[in-house]
């Protein structure tokens, strides 16, 4: 096992990883920017190292300092949580070079999987189900473009192959707009992500987002563990979500489920990752996959009760999976809500002090959270304050679980998106499960 793990991550999820560390016995150490000196994976950290400046790209997303910091520590290992390097293949590739062990894939798979396109054509070749489209990027001829897009059919779905975080994606409607909107897409593309590739995809108008979490190891073994449900979302960012998938059937589970194990196996994965899924009409088209650990991870946990961060650290330092297909089983049902700092109708951010927190609680309730009372909520980065995930017999049990014990939590000083959460959990077509998308947003526009 590792001696001592370097996390390259702040906020909820660095607390997760040092929790993690702390019961496998590995010593921690934080890096944080100089307004993150008072978060509290940091005073638990046994080492901490100020790496820079609040904005990101001068801290967290500056992998010389980091690489650095791992070095005056002298770690064994670097976990990068989710977001900031952690699908960053050079930096993963630097700090493999330097030494250390990147807790995640290799830096090869993670560059086919980090490219849209790339990403597709291994899943067609593994034999997953892709959404229909172009298949290869758009060349620079009118025609073929035009004809192209003809052959998919309308409405379509422009998208960046280098694109992520919801950004590089423009529906088409119809064919008159798609030349004009596959040049704004590219040269938007090319500057954002400096890579103006695109492609064409048919746009789904109704599906539900539905991901398969895999595990696999160094020894060529690979499992699933279910799948999650991640419909309800603003502007592409998931909001709730859930485990298992209301109406997904054991069968379907296993079927997508293996493939996914099974694509694993022919990439080469290592560490815990997603296979992101559209559904509609009862078919899946892969869209993506995450090489990382992702937000909504606990809601499989509950229902698993494997600890998916243990198991990227015990994977990283070359044990075995401990698990076969076989010893995974599904208990109950798990929904996280997702905690921002923001205002719940107009989503500004709404950063600050908190003069009191009090958590929720009681049995089958978590709460991932790295906030306290009198800690300031920075304006630097993302408003996400914690997670609150309850487990429960039954979907409708769980529903009750969390609805209470979103009322439990007291926050005075900042706005948070409770009271969204608890016009979700009572509104009628979340309650029978299976809303798409675009559901959400939907409801917004209504007023
Ligand atoms: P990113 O890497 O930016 O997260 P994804 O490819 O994972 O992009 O897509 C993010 C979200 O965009 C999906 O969850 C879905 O809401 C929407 N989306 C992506 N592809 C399509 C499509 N072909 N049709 C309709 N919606 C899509």
């Amino acid at each position: 096992m590792f001696n001592k793990v370097l996390i390259a991550n702040r906020g909820e999820i660095a607390l997760r990883i040092l929790r993690a560390c702390s019961e496998l016995g590995i010593k921690t150490v934080a890096v944080h920017s100089d307004v993150d000196r008072d978060l509290q994976h940091v005073r638990l950290a046994d080492e901490s190292v100020c790496i820079g400046p609040a904005a990101p790209n001068l801290s967290y997303l500056n992998a010389p300092g980091v690489i650095a910091a791992a070095e005056l520590a002298d770690v064994d290992a670097i976990h990068p949580g989710y977001g900031f390097l952690s699908e960053n293949a050079d930096f993963a590739e630097q700090v493999e070079r330097s030494g250390f062990v990147f807790i995640g894939p290799k830096a090869e798979t993670m560059r086919i999987m980090g490219d849209k396109l790339s990403a597709i054509q291994a899943m067609k070749e593994a034999g997953v189900p892709c959404v229909p489209g172009s298949g290869c990027a758009l060349g620079d001829d009118p025609d073929a473009n035009l004809a192209m897009g003809r052959e998919i059919g309308y409405p379509i779905m422009i998208k960046a192959s280098g694109g992520g975080g919801g950004r590089g994606m423009r529906p088409v409607f119809e064919e008159k707009s798609l030349l004009e909107s596959i040049a704004l897409t590219r040269s938007e593309a090319g500057a954002a992500f400096n890579n103006d590739s695109v492609y064409l995809e048919k746009y789904l108008e109704h599906p539900r987002h539905i991901e398969i979490q895999v595990l696999a190891d160094n020894f060529s073994n690979a499992i699933h563990l279910g799948e999650r449900d991640c419909s309800m979302q603003r502007r592409n960012q998931k909001i709730i979500e859930e485990a298992p998938a209301p109406g997904i059937s054991k069968e379907m589970r296993n079927e997508l489920g293996t493939l996914c194990a099974e694509a694993c196996k022919r990439i080469d994965y290592r560490g815990a990752g997603t296979f992101e899924f559209l559904y509609e009409h009862g078919n899946f088209y892969f869209i993506e996959m995450n090489t990382r650990i992702q937000v909504e991870h606990p809601v499989t946990e509950m229902v698993t009760g494997i600890d998916l961060v243990k198991q990227q650290l015990l994977i990283a330092a070359g044990q075995p999976l401990a698990y076969e297909q076989k010893d995974i089983t599904l208990a109950g049902h798990a929904i996280e809500c997702r905690i921002n700092a923001e205002d719940p109708y107009t989503f500004l951010p709404s950063p600050g002090n908190i003069r009191s927190y009090h958590a929720a609680g009681g049995r089958g309730v978590r709460v991932d959270s790295h906030i306290y009372s009198g800690y300031a909520v920075p304006p630097n980065y993302d408003s996400l304050i914690g997670k609150l995930i309850c487990h429960g017999d039954d979907r409708l049990e769980t529903i009750a679980r969390t609805q209470n014990a979103l009322r439990e939590f007291v926050f005075e000083g900042i706005k948070t998106n409770i009271p969204l959460h608890q016009d979700l959990l009572s509104n009628e077509d979340f309650r029978k499960g299976g809303a798409d998308i675009h559901y959400l947003e939907r409801l917004l526009d209504k007023g």
